[in-house]
């Protein structure tokens, strides 16, 4: 499995509509090598009346993103950047920023 980029990660998208748009990933798949990014490339969907509390109307959806138009978000570089795999003694992986050498 990869670890380049799991759910709940905070990543930038670096290309597209959304470009330079931050935001928590929300779902990933791995199949198809794409991520939902929380405000990122937004749609509109119509949504219809279920009740008197749920009006219905538009809802913006984010649609998934490929993996290559987002890259993860290092807080202290404060931008998108790639990232290493590094295995410790006890075989732990963690991420870590190829710039700053932290993990991400
Ligand atoms: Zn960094």
């Amino acid at each position: 499995m990869s670890l380049r980029i799991k759910k709940g990660d905070k990543v930038i998208v670096t290309s597209g509509k959304s470009k330079g748009k931050k935001g928590r990933v929300l779902r990933f798949f791995p199949d198809e090598n794409k991520v939902v990014v929380e405000g990122a490339n937004l749609v509109k969907k119509h949504k219809k009346k279920k009740s008197e509390s749920e009006p219905g109307g538009f809802q913006e959806v984010p649609l998934p993103l490929h993996l290559s138009s987002v890259q993860l978000f290092c807080s202290n570089c404060n931008r998108g950047v790639k990232t290493k795999i590094e295995i410790a003694k006890d075989k732990t992986k963690t991420r870590v920023c190829k710039k700053c050498q932290k993990t991400v």
